[in-house]
């Protein structure tokens, strides 16, 4: 109370001497934001939200895993005001470890779909889905035919042996797309299929998406898994060497006769023990406007989660011809079987 009082009295002397302008009161102007949107075309997004405001964004980047670590290490006393994960299952984690403060908010809960946030309490919605990026399989069109690669399974089937480039087993990614796979095929038979991929691997998983997608267009690798923004972001580049590796590469979304290929979901929520609540909602409100839900569309190249906007990005038009189908399967149940695939990575000895 006694700083309130100074900073008050300080500001009120300020203004009487016509010194500083209303940004003297900056301090509940600002919100902290940890991100782990890796994306360099967010910046626009930022900046576009202060200038629209005047709310400043502090922000604080690092991965989901060391975003929930930090939260936890902070507790009531984390300066954090808005979260932003970049996988459902940790979006899923958070809400279930209490790292997020429900909200209600008629404008996030009309622009999202329901299957695209947290199962709303009476308290509000844990977290909204902002975004979402399907998880995909690339090819060398000189060496692998497109049969042969247009289903998850077949990653792991003996025809595909020494083909498989692929990031960590234990990347959100891939944990995420195989707990998915655990609720279409069983856990046996999703184990065995981790094993076969291990078995077909052309080199130790290593580096993120889009060294996999090189790798295949290097010819180190027939075959390689990717989030669709990743291979988008190549077949835009203006630089020469990005676009050749576009050009070599041929992309399937996989299971389409079956039950679809793997989406997951960037969101955001409000942080448990933010002091700026009123700010950080609205910080979330702007990430589903239509403009910030075109920049992700157009700058990062994901599909917004609002729907009826006209979705403008040639890239993911080309990958796709238009739709797709993706897959049905609830956000918990990928949460809930992180832990046995990663004791089922261990096994068969994905790394
Ligand atoms: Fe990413």
């Amino acid at each position: 109370m006694r700083r309130t009082l100074t900073v008050l009295s300080l500001a009120i002397s300020a203004f009487s001497s016509g010194l500083f302008s209303v940004s003297a009161f900056a301090d509940d102007q600002v919100i902290n934001l940890y991100s782990a949107r890796h994306y360099p075309t967010d910046e626009a997004l930022y900046s576009d939200f202060t200038k629209a405001t005047g709310i400043k964004i502090n922000r604080v980047d690092s991965d989901d895993a060391g975003i929930i670590a930090r939260l936890k290490a902070e507790g009531a006393a984390s300066p954090a005001d808005v979260i932003l994960l970049v996988d459902a299952a940790r979006l899923w984690k958070g809400e279930v470890d209490g790292m997020f403060l429900p909200v209600k908010s008629k404008t996030l809960e009309s622009a999202v779909p329901a299957q695209l946030r947290a199962k709303p309490s009476d308290d509000g919605t844990a977290w909204f889905g902002l975004s979402t990026r399907a998880r995909v399989v690339v090819y060398d069109k000189l060496k692998v035919k497109r049969e042969d690669v247009d289903t998850y399974e077949e990653l792991g089937d003996p025809k595909n042996k020494g083909q498989l480039c692929i990031r960590s087993g234990s990347h959100p990614y891939n944990l995420s797309l195989f707990g998915a796979m655990t609720e279409h095929l069983g856990a046996d038979k999703t184990e065995a299929w981790l094993k076969g991929m291990v078995d077909n691997m052309a080199r130790a998983p290593k580096g993120g998406d889009t060294d996999q997608i090189k790798a295949v267009a290097s010819g180190e690798c027939g075959i390689a898994v990717t989030n669709t923004y990743y291979l988008a972001r190549l077949m835009r580049a203006t630089n020469p060497a990005d676009k050749a590796v576009a050009e070599r590469v041929g992309v399937v979304f996989p299971n389409q006769q079956s039950w679809g290929t793997h989406v997951n979901v960037a969101g955001g929520a409000v942080a448990r023990y933010s002091k700026n609540q009123a700010n950080a909602v609205k910080f979330l409100e702007y990430l589903v406007s239509p403009d910030a839900q075109n920049h992700f569309a157009n700058g990062n190249n994901e599909w917004p989660v609002v729907k009826g906007l006209k979705l403008d990005n040639p890239a993911l038009k080309a990958m796709t011809g238009g739709n797709f189908k993706s897959e049905l399967v609830p956000i918990s149940a990928v949460g809930m079987n992180q832990i046995k695939v990663q004791q089922m990575l261990d096994r068969v000895g994905f790394k």
